[in-house]
């Protein structure tokens, strides 16, 4: 905590800008010793952009034309004095101006420890710290708006309104054992087990966000599921054209399973997918019934798809039988070549799961996917502005043991 860190704070590659953070008792003079100011200038003032050039005065070299900020503690992001440097975006300028800075005695930040910082100074607390990190993975726009309202408190102070009631039971039955003879007002066993039940409520309410939350920030683990060539890999590129965010390639699998998220109309799915799936007619053997199955294990959310201007016919029926226990959607695709004949038939045995008739080649339909999943998941009430939503399994496990 004594040193002054410093490290490149926006991401790596080349930009328009890249910026160099430097926080700690040393900011201010390090970046008085190495910057040469324009103008007539020859101050830094607190929160002012200050126009100069990054001077290696040893060397007597310029490293860089940019524009600097000295941040006084503590209102500042570590409660520290903070320098920003705008350098220019290039890995070489960020390097040596990065390099300057370390040897004029601040020390290369650790990953998160600007934010570390902020949490053991006392400016943040902890689900705060968390929902800073959470913002910056944001893959969803409700998932980042949710992790903002996290950082601005929304969670912290329902949590601290809970424990202060719980603090002042305490105190109420501690004075009324001590004090048994002094004129104060009893509690009774009846309000104690009203405010306990208070409490209880609004922890298991907050509990209860956190299925969903998780859903929030990871996206809906979606599985499309359905015998060959019924149009699955068609649908999951016509949802991926929708809007691609991230695709990843989960280590250690080699092309096994690959995740990728998606937004459809503002709803974060990811969808697993195998290897066989993704690729269309002809690449790589189409997956078989089987193997599908496997994947619907690890799902919160299954997808049937069902040919309805083929066949509806046993290995169908063997793929709404393993997925009956799941929460499901069922396709019935390929409606752009007529009206299916199985729609009955499909829904006699779907078990009252919700069927729609799509078509994955034109894309009819895939907005009513997009309400139904909606409504499964209850997505109205986290998109409230206002509401704490649990997203972390750390929380989740602290609420369950309060
Ligand atoms: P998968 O084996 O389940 O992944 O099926 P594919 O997505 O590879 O689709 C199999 C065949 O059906 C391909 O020739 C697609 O072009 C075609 N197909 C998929 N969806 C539709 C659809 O909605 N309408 C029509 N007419 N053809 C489709």
């Amino acid at each position: 905590m004594e040193d002054t860190i410093a490290a490149v704070a926006t991401a790596y590659g080349e930009g328009g800008i890249g910026i160099i953070r430097i926080s700690g008792e040393e900011a201010l003079p390090i970046i008085q010793e190495i910057f040469e100011f324009h103008g007539d200038t020859d101050t830094f003032i607190s929160r002012r952009m200050t126009y100069g050039k990054i001077i290696d005065k040893e060397k007597n070299q310029i490293i860089d034309e940019v524009l600097a900020v000295y941040m006084k503690g503590p209102k500042t992001y570590t409660a520290e004095d903070v320098v920003e440097i705008n350098c220019h975006g290039s890995m070489v300028s960020l390097r040596k101006t990065l390099a300057l800075v370390l040897r004029k005695g601040a020390r290369l930040a650790e990953p998160g420890e600007f934010t570390k910082r902020a949490f053991l100074n006392g400016r943040i607390d902890l689900s705060q710290a968390e929902a800073v990190i959470d913002i910056i993975n944001s893959t969803n726009e409700l998932a980042q708006r949710n992790a903002l309202s996290q950082l601005e408190g929304s969670l912290s102070k329902e949590i601290e309104n809970v424990r202060n009631e719980l603090v002042h039971l305490a105190a109420q039955m501690q004075v009324t054992i001590d004090y048994p003879d002094e004129d104060l007002e009893d509690i009774t066993t009846d309000d104690i087990r009203n405010v306990a039940h208070d409490c209880k409520n609004r922890v298991n309410k907050l509990l209860s966000t956190a299925d969903s939350g998780k859903i929030l920030r990871d996206g809906i683990k979606t599985v499309i599921v359905g015998k060959p060539n019924v149009g699955k890999s068609s649908l999951l590129n016509s949802l991926a054209r929708e809007e691609r965010a991230i695709v990843t390639d989960i280590a250690g699998t080699t092309r096994d399973v690959i995740e990728e998220y998606i937004n459809l109309d503002g709803i974060p799915l990811m969808l697993i997918d195998t290897a066989g799936i993704r690729n269309t007619d002809d690449t790589v053997e189409k997956i078989g019934v089987e193997k599908s199955i496997k994947s619907i294990e690890k799902a919160d959310l299954v997808v049937v798809m069902i040919d309805g201007s083929g066949f509806f016919g046993d290995e169908d029926v063997e793929v709404l039988h393993a997925t009956k226990n799941k929460k499901r959607i069922v396709l019935i695709n390929k409606t752009d070549l007529g009206q299916s004949k199985y729609v009955e038939a499909v829904k006699a045995k779907a078990n009252g799961s919700v069927v729609i008739e799509v078509s994955a080649k034109t894309g009819m339909g895939l907005d009513i996917l997009a309400d139904e999943i909606r409504k499964v998941y209850n997505f109205g009430e986290l998109a409230r502005e206002d509401s704490a939503v649990v997203t972390n399994m750390r929380h989740k496990t602290a609420l369950i043991k309060a």
